[in-house]
């Protein structure tokens, strides 16, 4: 096997593109330190936007209500002043102590793409990698996706979308509006989704430019397409490509096999949120320090905790304690 290319090496690599991960990744940034960011998924938010991008949030400090969809939206502006470096669709694998130089040490993680050396880990896996839920469609077709990244790639082709969750929509419209033929189906009637997505899907229903059959009971895929059982009609819908959007399921696997103490599902830590290993910190879900708090307020106070120690693990001239922000000017969207 070739080796995997190394990286070049980072103050901080932050596992996972969650709520805690990104809320980390801006403090490190506002400390100075430059930051890597590595999530399986292929797009940010953790859980937010895997799981419940239409859903509405109450109970984030001072946001009386935001779709969670908004919550990272806001969480990702917050922090692209500090240009992290986005590792997507990737999967953190392997942690092993490294040499930065002849005096430093360091930590690299090796996914599945590449290594990446830091002075300074944050472990923000939440509940696990979010991986898509496997296909269970019978019968075979030569094209079918549980993952959808570039929707351009389907100009001009069939694509059948099969699944109720607000990637089913999203994929739906994003794919009509690269000019794929679009035919979206789920068991219920109902689909799940913003309002600014299904406004706009209802349109192009009502139009013709997105074919939509719910319920329909998906039967079997053949090589051209897949039948449907729609009522009491068995109809074959042609398609090039099949994306099934069943939702995800967090899996832990990849990292408990690093020396961490785990215990359960949790990663223990001391009061500054590092772990047993020198370095390498924790925060969010996956933190023993919050247990079963598995909020997102709790989450981004050790994200703060976790990135300001590892700023002074990372430069021990630093305090720890980063200030106040208030006392500072950072750039604002609207000052551009
Ligand atoms: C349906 C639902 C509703 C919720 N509602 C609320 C609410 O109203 N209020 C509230 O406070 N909280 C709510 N929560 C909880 C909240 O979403 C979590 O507390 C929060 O997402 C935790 O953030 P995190 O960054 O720790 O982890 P996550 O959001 O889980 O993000 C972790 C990320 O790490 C990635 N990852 C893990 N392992 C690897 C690996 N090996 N390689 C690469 N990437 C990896 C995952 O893919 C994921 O993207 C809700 C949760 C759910 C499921």
């Amino acid at each position: 096997m070739t080796p995997l290319q190394p990286a070049a090496p980072t103050d901080l690599l932050i596992i996972g593109a969650g709520p805690a991960g990104l809320h980390a990744a801006f403090y490190a940034g506002l400390r100075g330190l430059s930051v890597r960011l590595i999530d399986v998924q292929p797009e940010v938010g953790g859980q937010l936007s895997a799981l419940y991008p239409d859903k509405l949030v109450y109970d984030l400090p001072g946001s009386p209500s935001a779709s969670a969809a908004d919550i990272v939206a806001a969480l990702a502006t917050q922090l692209a002043p500090f240009s992290p470096d986005y590792r997507l669709s990737e999967l953190a694998q392997t942690l092993t102590q490294t040499s930065l130089s002849q005096t430093e040490r360091g930590w690299t993680v090796t996914s599945d793409r590449a290594s990446y050396p830091a002075r300074a880990v944050i472990v923000a896996a939440g509940l696990g990698a979010l991986l898509p839920r496997e296909s269970r469609l019978g019968g075979q077709h030569p094209d079918v996706r549980t993952v959808l990244v570039e929707p351009s790639a389907f100009k001009g082709k069939s694509v059948l979308i099969v699944g109720g969750v607000p990637q089913a929509v999203r994929a739906a419209l994003d794919l009509a509006a690269a000019g794929a033929q679009v035919t979206l189906t789920h068991r219920r009637a109902l689909f799940r989704g913003s309002p600014a997505q299904l406004r706009p899907l209802e349109e192009l229903k009502r139009e013709g430019q997105i074919t939509v059959h719910a319920p329909a009971e998906p039967e079997r895929l053949d090589e051209a397409g897949m039948w449907l059982r729609i009522g009491n009609d068995l109809r074959h819908i042609a398609a090039d490509s099949v994306y099934v959007a069943n939702g995800h399921l967090p899996d832990l696997s990849a990292l408990q096999s690093w020396p961490l103490g785990w215990q359960g599902e949790y990663i223990p830590a001391d009061a500054t949120q590092m772990t047993r290993l020198p370095g390498v910190f924790v925060a969010g879900d996956v933190s023993l320090t919050g247990g079963d708090f598995k909020l997102l307020s709790v989450g981004l106070a050790q994200a703060a905790l976790a990135a300001n120690f590892a700023a002074q693990f990372v430069n021990p001239a630093l305090k720890a304690r980063p200030g106040h922000s208030s006392d500072r000017r950072l750039p604002q969207p609207a000052d551009d």
